[in-house]
């Protein structure tokens, strides 16, 4: 597998993005279109099989290179090698997107303290750490930039994804007005309901919303990197969930309760 660094990169290249999650879903569709852009990749995720054939499929396509770099990131020593790998001066990484996740089908008190602190290291802690690292390596050189993913159910009292998702909001914006100063973008994308592994991983079928809810994972990721362009702190892509998310704001937590289960069966 080419590396990153083991081409010369022409004076145009957009440079290095590191994708967590980029085996799949969101993350993939990412992967792709950062590819289409002239990118080299750093592929993050757990199965590395999936890794080394997603790896080698973009390179086919998209003639960049392709790094791979397994990781479980609820292990802390694992956590630790990806934020080494931001770190690195002479293979610097231009943008992160922070993307992996997954979602848990039960209730709080269903789910085990262990199964919702896994979640938390995936969807929060990690964010974290790769964020500080990332932009530690950035804000020295001038520029970079992050991509968070976040999700529309921050504005929804839904639990601990959510509640995960409101820090993702929180600190974004906080982030993004810190460091624009010192050259860097920093953007959190908020997608709805969108067709990937993520509801069949949690064991929920497509039935649990709406049809015209249901977004398509290219067309998000493209409304994503559009706003990213424009330098925005908030990407909600499609009308509906723009709608959905304006509404949301405005109405009380406790009539949102009552839409608790969509989503989940
Ligand atoms: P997906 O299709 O299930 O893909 C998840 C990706 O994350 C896979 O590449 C998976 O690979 C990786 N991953 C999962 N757990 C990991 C871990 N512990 N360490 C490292 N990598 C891990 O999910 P998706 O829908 O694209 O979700 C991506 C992001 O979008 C998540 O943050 C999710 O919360 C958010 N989101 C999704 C939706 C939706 O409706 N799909 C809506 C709003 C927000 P491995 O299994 O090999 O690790």
């Amino acid at each position: 597998m080419s590396q990153p660094h083991d081409r010369p990169t022409p004076a145009s290249s957009p440079g290095t993005a590191l994708i967590t999650g980029a085996t799949a879903g969101i993350g993939l569709a990412f992967a792709r279109q950062l590819a289409a852009r002239g990118h080299d990749l750093v592929l993050v995720a757990r199965d590395e099989e999936r890794l080394v054939s997603v790896a080698k499929d973009l390179q086919t396509s998209y003639d960049v290179g392709v790094e791979v770099l397994p990781a479980d990131l609820t292990d802390r020593l694992a956590l630790a090698r990806v934020e080494a790998r931001l770190a690195e001066t002479d293979r610097p990484v231009e943008l992160l997107v922070n993307n992996a996740g997954f979602g848990l089908k039960h209730r709080f008190l269903t789910n085990t303290a262990d199964q919702e602190t896994a979640m938390t290291e995936v969807l929060v802690i990690a964010p974290l750490r790769l964020t500080h690292a990332a932009l530690t390596a950035q804000t020295a050189r001038g520029h970079g930039g992050v991509i968070n993913v976040g999700s529309v159910a921050s504005y929804l009292p839904r639990g601990t994804y959510s509640a995960a998702k409101a820090w993702v909001n929180s600190f974004t914006e906080w982030a993004h007005h810190e460091y624009k100063p010192q050259g860097v973008r920093i953007m959190a994308l908020l997608p709805g309901f969108t067709k990937t592994e993520f509801h069949e991983r949690m064991g929920v079928g497509r039935n649990s919303a709406p049809g015209f809810l249901w977004l398509d994972v290219d067309r998000l990721v493209a409304e994503a990197l559009a706003d990213y362009d424009k330098g925005r702190v908030f990407s909600i892509p499609s009308p509906q969930y723009k709608a959905i998310a304006a509404l949301a704001r405005a109405v009380p937590s406790r009539v949102l309760q009552r839409f608790q289960s969509l989503g989940r069966k």
